[in-house]
């Protein structure tokens, strides 16, 4: 079975697209085919996966806009293993004319990812830095939501409204919608406020918060520019083993709730 996951936080730079990339990366390590979507208009993954953004004939706009099927817009990571759906800064004109539409605007992406879903273990969806109808998009397509916080003061603000938003999704157009967790980014231990806020984190959403934390490391910012994830670019440094980590642990816990699913049966 396919998961669909859903890399989501409004917050700009909180490592949405490093985990995305990165975790892709290592997802391919452990053997799993995987695709990643890239739904930002900044086209950060699509970059960190070494592809020209701009030189792209098609992207997720003509995607979304039903002017091209997903054979026709998917390509290649540079390196990694994976696939990708490329986005680039014709997808803000794809929210405006998702905006002006009327029912149905919601669901696009799903439907278009519909005939390659069963290719993949699983499809990571890299989302633009706000509560858009991208990425809506995305919740409709997904079956999880995995949540990237930088442990900083104000991590926790802004978390109800993503929160609600997943909520009202559940309420509506996907019921099965499910929050995968929330993984502490960019973290230093040596900071003490990082480790009071990843304290508190772990006492609202127990459970839910994964125990890999990524720290911050200057090879996991180094290697888009070399349109590379970490574990192309340097991978024995701090931020390839914690991504290989995050894989791991995620594989775990997809293992751990098939086998809870499976006794509720
Ligand atoms: P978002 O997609 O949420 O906007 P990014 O993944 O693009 O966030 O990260 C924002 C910036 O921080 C980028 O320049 C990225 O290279 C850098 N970065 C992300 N995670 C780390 C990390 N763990 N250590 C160091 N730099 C990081
Ligand atoms: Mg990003």
């Amino acid at each position: 079975m396919t998961q669909t996951l859903a890399i989501a936080n409004q917050k700009g730079g909180v490592g949405k697209t490093t985990t995305c990339v990165n975790l892709a990366a290592s997802l391919v390590a452990n053997g799993r085919r995987v695709l990643v979507v890239d739904l930002d208009p900044q086209g950060n993954a699509t970059v960190g996966s070494g592809v020209d953004k701009d030189a792209v004939e098609l992207s997720n706009y003509d995607l979304l806009m039903g002017q091209a099927n997903v054979e026709s817009v998917r390509c290649q990571a540079l390196k990694g293993g994976f696939d990708l759906l490329p986005g680039n800064a014709d997808l803000t004109a794809a929210e405006v004319a998702l905006v002006g539409e009327g029912e149905g605007r919601e669901r696009h992406l799903l439907d278009a990812l519909a005939p390659i879903r069963d290719q993949y273990d699983h499809i990571l969806i890299d989302c633009p830095p706000s509560l858009n109808v991208l990425t809506v998009n995305a919740f409709v397509a997904a079956d999880r939501v995995l949540i990237p916080i930088q442990c900083e003061y104000y991590a926790l603000e802004g978390l109800s409204a993503l929160l609600n938003t997943i909520a009202r999704v559940q309420q509506t157009v996907n019921p099965a919608l499910e929050i995968e967790g929330l993984v502490r980014t960019m973290f230093d231990g040596r900071n003490n406020l990082a480790n009071q806020v990843g304290a508190q984190l772990d006492t609202h959403f127990s459970g839910q918060v994964y125990r890999t934390l990524i720290p911050r490391n200057v090879r996991l910012a180094e290697a888009p520019s070399h349109g590379l994830p970490v574990l192309q670019y340097d991978r024995s440094s701090a931020g390839a083993v914690a991504y290989m980590a995050l894989a791991s642990e995620l594989l775990r816990r997809q293992r751990t709730n098939k086998a809870q699913v499976g006794d509720k049966s």
